[in-house]
């Protein structure tokens, strides 16, 4: 059996007070040096491999069956499958499955045209200019309304359009070759794809400069503007609505959420200025870029190239079944997760796991009644929030319906257009409709968890439910600095900076005093600062305004389930195990969940897009400010990564 803290993964000869995160992963982490086919390793990726042997043998089972009745869940996963392992018919395809829609591209004859094939192409799961879909409406979270979104970028942020150091124009030199090569496989020459894509980085550059920076869209109210369609009309009149949502088949889309108003007004400019040659470079590009995957290899490869090696530095695609894997995963998600929650998933760890929440909702409340910063007032609300967290644990109580969604074997392509169509309906026909409280926005075989805001519910997939996170065989102490810090995290997401802005039902709705709003806002600039400061690579450092909200959720989860586990010991002090005392533990059970080997490219990659800190910050930083740490690991003034009393932040 393994050890729930192996001291081989160590490396003892750092001080924890110089560098916890390598006291504690150092050893693992020269042993696992990131595999060809990853661009980061860690504890989640290696649960996700293990997932994907489990999945397939899943899938095997259910490949066997030959006699599938039609319709079933068990002929679906099937036939989708095999239709992705089927590479010689894909081959022999080639561009084939989207030359109907090239074709019709081609021959757009004007602006209205081009709104009409947009929402045509909305429709199967290509998003060009922005996003559409059904959300819960922010300040009234129990409704369904339609949300327009800012999107429409080939690069994974504004940053990459508009930074003008030597990395970023290196990188845009990169993306032009790679839309190029995109063009010339489609057919064109060399010069008008070069021209091609010329006109497309700079359609998507203009985008870019109208577009909400990441920490600007973590601000919920700047991105909640709800109106009629009407309004929308008259603030966005450059683009035709009649036109999109005739074409999308909502009469009435009822009022709708204008994500980014600085972005959709921008629209107007752009939809006068842009020519069709434009337009049609553009949306090529948008269908191949969103179909690339599922076509001939020479398509997959150089969006591979471009998406893995060059943005990423991953080496090495992975292997064909576990990218058709994560497809089927994706697609039929709760069929298969159906089967996996039979096979894989003890009702034991339901139970463990309702008890634990319990635990850590009582502790955050003792810690919101203790708390030296918050008015009374405040406190009353904050612990009726607290109260009324909805907690779902493994898999949902009710399994989506894909009875609408039919698969059919054979054809790979169309098979995903099936997947994208069945999902866009199922989105577009909740808006106006009350929000379905009992749904799910993960699979259970996803190892992750969420809070949502607008629901006031913590999410824990039965992936998740698994060691490092959640060990049955691991003492206490490192179940609570586990799986114990990433229910205090979820928990405290309803508290943290965007978090706190919506009330107990989950609108945004401001509960809280002047005063202690100003209080919270003093002592999460203290974390910013700590963040900023903090360097990863070269030169390169953490954006705390970025990270905030789950920087702050790492230190809350961190204090509310070491209080937990102290209420769990009744004032006993448990015996050290192989010399580690169960504070030591406790703190060395979380930081051993963030052990990760990462790639440099990767890493400038997350720390301008990821809203997490990267998992050496995330155990470097957030323990500093807590004095049970620095008393269990004797941190003292002079260590590198000490923070002086009054630089702390002491939240939650
Ligand atoms: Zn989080």
């Amino acid at each position: 059996m393994n050890k729930a803290i192996e001291p081989k993964n160590m490396d003892t000869k750092v001080l924890p007070g110089d560098n916890f995160y390598e006291y504690v992963n150092g050893g693992w982490i020269k042993e696992h040096p990131v595999p060809a086919e990853y661009s980061q390793y860690g504890a989640f990726t290696i649960l996700y491999e293990e997932n994907q042997k489990k999945l397939r043998s899943l899938i095997k089972k259910v490949s066997a069956e030959e006699n599938a009745p039609k319709g079933s869940v068990a002929q679906k996963i099937r036939d989708f499958y095999n239709s992705g392992m089927d590479t010689v018919s894909i081959e022999k395809m080639g561009i084939k499955p989207i030359e109907e829609e090239l074709h019709k591209i081609s021959k757009l004859q004007n602006k209205k045209e081009v709104v009409a094939y947009m929402a045509t192409m909305q429709r199967r799961g290509v998003s060009p200019l922005f996003y559409f879909f059904a959300d819960a409406d922010q300040r009234n979270s129990s409704m369904e309304i339609a949300n327009l979104y800012q999107g429409g970028l080939g690069l994974p942020d504004v940053d990459y359009y508009l930074a003008t150091d030597e990395g970023s124009k290196k990188l845009r030199d990169a993306y032009v070759k790679h839309l190029t090569k995109m063009f010339i496989l489609k057919g064109e020459n060399k010069d008008i794809a070069a021209k091609k894509a010329a006109q497309v980085i700079a359609f998507e550059t203009k985008l870019a400069q109208v577009s909400f920076t990441r920490v600007e869209q973590r601000n919920p109210i700047k991105n909640y503007n709800k109106m009629s369609l009407a309004a929308l009309k008259d603030t966005v009149p450059g683009y035709d609505w009649d036109i999109f949502f005739k074409t999308l088949g909502l009469k009435n889309p009822g009022d709708i959420n204008v994500g980014q108003l600085r972005f959709f007004k921008g629209l107007n400019k752009l939809m006068e200025e842009t020519d069709m040659d434009t337009w049609k470079a553009y949306l090529t590009w948008n269908l191949m870029d969103a179909s690339a995957n599922y076509l001939s290899k020479d398509f997959v490869k150089q969006n591979f190239d471009f998406y893995g090696k060059t943005l990423s530095g991953q080496p090495k695609m992975q292997p064909r079944w576990k990218r058709v894997l994560g497809v089927v995963s994706g697609g039929l998600g709760e069929a298969l997760g159906q089967l996996y929650v039979e096979e894989y998933f003890p009702a034991s760890s339901k139970e463990r796991m309702v008890a634990l929440v319990n635990n850590l909702r009582t502790a955050f409340g003792q810690r919101i009644e203790k708390l030296d910063w918050m008015t009374d007032e405040t406190k009353t609300k904050a612990l009726e929030k607290l109260d009324a967290i909805t907690v779902k644990i493994g898999y949902p109580d009710k399994w989506r319906d894909y009875s609408k969604l039919e698969i059919v074997p054979g054809s790979y392509f169309d098979n995903i257009i099936a997947v994208r169509e069945f999902g866009f309906n199922r989105k577009l026909n909740k808006i106006g409709k009350p929000v379905d409280k009992a749904e799910w926005g993960m699979t259970p075989q996803t190892v992750n968890a969420y809070y949502n805001p607008s629901n006031n519910e913590i999410v824990f997939p039965a992936a998740i439910l698994q060691p490092p996170f959640f060990n049955p065989e691991a003492d206490d102490a490192v179940n609570y600095g586990a799986i114990g810090v990433v229910i205090g995290h979820e928990m405290t997401h309803g508290f943290d900076d965007q978090g706190r802005q919506y009330d107990k039902v989950g609108n945004l709705n401001d509960w809280w005093t002047e005063a202690d709003a100003k209080a919270f806002k003093e002592k999460t600039d203290k974390l910013v600062a700590l963040y900023n400061n903090y360097e990863v690579l070269d030169s390169l450092h953490v954006n705390g305004k970025l990270t905030l909200g789950e920087n702050i959720a790492d230190l809350g989860g961190l204090n509310i389930s070491y209080q937990a586990y102290q209420n769990s010991l009744h004032g006993k002090t448990p015996a050290p195990i192989d010399g580690l005392t169960a504070d030591q533990r406790f703190y060395m059970g979380y930081a051993q969940v963030w052990r990760q080997s990462i790639r440099p490219k990767a890493m400038a990659q997350r720390l301008k897009t990821d809203v997490h800190s990267p998992g050496e910050a995330r155990v470097n930083i957030p323990p500093f400010n807590i004095d049970a740490f620095i008393k269990a690991f004797n941190v003292k003034e002079g260590n590198k990564l000490y923070i002086p009393k009054d630089k702390r932040a002491y939240i939650w």
